[in-house]
């Protein structure tokens, strides 16, 4: 709507002129220094500059309100109500404003899903690039990596990231202009411009649209694979690029892979947007899917047992957004279940059915190996878990460890948290016995075959 009252502004108000017949200087004087400023919630915000007008709020808004909302209706085809605020006043609340969490998500939708640096895992998989994000948030001058470039496969992050560097400048640094946008708003921007221009014959649209990414000191485009190939979308990004590099703005770009892995993409720009830093986030270990899911819960009132998290953890691998959608999926069964009544595990694989895909193998946990090999050795769990190094523990022991270490996923570390082990060379150990076993110890090899069977079926 801002956009459209924009573009059509000088109709609105050639209209106004003409409808209610104010004459040449009062028109020049009172109504054309008015600008549109924002809209939100159906009230479109037009500003008044007071050093060129002076005090004259209450006698615009008097005299001129009702037949300006009439212009705009009559030009744009929707109702606006209309709020004149003085310029100065808007620059003193915009300043303010950049400290405030909710004016910020106000003025800047896209920060509304609330991402940011303090919402952020940091793990092996994504240390780097979060560190990189960091630098540039708190140096958004063009100095430190210019540009950012982040790649990954999708659901990993990347959004998050670019959302938290523009949250952070904006909220410690109030008269940076910044902008984020994604490929598909960048092609639908430039697209109706082409379109206008074509309309109307001349090129203003597509100066009012460098003017708008051009203007600007920080520019966050995400996603830019989608733009890759589109021609005239490519050249206007790679203009506005070549603009704002040039003049030291910061950049920070995000897609799906690196640029020397973009055949589409221009050798020139290949190289340009290798000289910044390019950095990966790999998919999440199983200790960072599970730090992420004990986030998620700190922030929801019903609590999954560890053993479900775990179960999500080792299953949804891929990305972190199916690992959300898991969990959110799995919490739903609450609905069905009475308030105090838990989840249980049967309760969460059912849920998750349909996203573990059949023809997987079917998944199998260390908690899962543990009970099995216990109750296979007819032992307590707990005796499998404690210090004791007598050779009816240790031997099964070391069993779940060559099991884990062959079915699950887990680092030789990981393994060692599970099975309550001080360190990972203990595992690498109890792995090393068992396979040196099989060839040369019969018993071992048929239980070792016996236990695979029941875990895998
Ligand atoms: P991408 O842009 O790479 O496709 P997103 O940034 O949209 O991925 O991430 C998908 C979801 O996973 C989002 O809800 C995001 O908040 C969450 N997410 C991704 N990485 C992390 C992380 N390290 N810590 C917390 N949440 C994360
Ligand atoms: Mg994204």
């Amino acid at each position: 709507m801002e956009t459209l009252v924009k573009e059509k502004w000088s109709e609105i108000i050639a209209y106004l002129r003409d409808e209610y017949l104010i004459n040449g200087v009062l028109f020049r004087t009172w109504i054309e220094p008015l600008e549109v400023v924002s809209f939100y919630n159906g009230i479109l915000i037009i500003s008044i500059d007071e050093k060129k007008q002076g005090d004259i709020l209450n006698l615009i808004e008097k005299k001129y309100k009702i037949p300006l909302q009439v212009a705009i209706e009559v030009k744009t085809g929707s109702q606006v109500d209309i709020q004149f605020r003085y310029k100065s006043e808007l620059q003193a609340d915009r300043v303010s404003s950049y400290n405030n969490g909710d004016n910020l998500e106000y003025k800047y939708p896209f920060l509304s899903n609330g991402h940011s640096f303090d919402n952020f895992v940091v793990s092996g998989s994504n240390n780097i690039a979060y560190a990189a994000s960091v630098a540039v948030a708190e140096n958004p001058n063009g100095q430190v990596y210019n540009p950012l470039f982040l790649y990954s496969g999708p659901g990993l992050g990347k959004t998050h990231l670019m959302h938290s560097i523009a949250r952070y400048i904006l909220q410690n640094n109030p008269d940076y202009h910044v902008t984020y946008t994604t490929s598909e708003e960048f092609t639908n921007d430039v697209v109706d411009a082409i379109r206008t221009n074509k309309q109307k014959g001349d090129t203003i649209a597509t100066s009012k649209l460098r003017k708008k990414y051009r203007n600007i000191d920080v520019l966050l485009l995400d996603d830019i694979q989608f733009i890759v190939g589109k021609d005239s979308t490519q050249i206007e990004f790679f203009n506005t690029f070549e603009s704002l590099y040039q003049s030291g703005k910061q950049l920070v770009i995000s897609s799906d892979r690196p640029p020397n892995q973009m055949e589409e993409l221009d050798m020139r720009y290949r190289s340009r947007f290798n000289s910044g830093m390019t950095i990966d986030i790999q998919p999440p270990d199983f200790e960072t899917s599970m730090a992420i899911l004990k986030n998620k819960q700190e922030l929801s009132d019903k609590k999954l047992d560890d053993k479900i998290l775990d179960f999500i953890a080792t299953n949804i691998k891929s990305n972190i957004r199916d690992l959300e959608g898991a969990y959110n999926k799995i919490l739903l069964c609450s609905r069905f279940t009475k308030p105090n009544e838990k989840i249980t595990l049967e309760m969460a694989e059912e849920a998750l059915k349909d996203l573990i895909s059949p023809d997987d193998e079917k998944i199998i946990t260390a908690d899962y190996i543990i009970d099995v090999v216990a109750e296979h050795f007819n032992l307590d769990k707990d005796a499998l878990l404690s210090p004791k190094k007598t050779k009816d523990i240790a031997v099964p022991r070391q069993i779940c460890m060559y099991l884990c270490n062959e079915l699950t996923n887990l680092t030789q570390t990981e393994i060692a948290t599970k099975l309550k082990r001080n360190n990972h060379s203990t595992v690498i150990h109890g792995v090393n016995r068992i396979k040196e076993s099989l060839n040369v110890d019969k018993e071992i090899s048929n239980t070792i075959s016996v236990l695979r069977k029941k875990l895998e079926t």
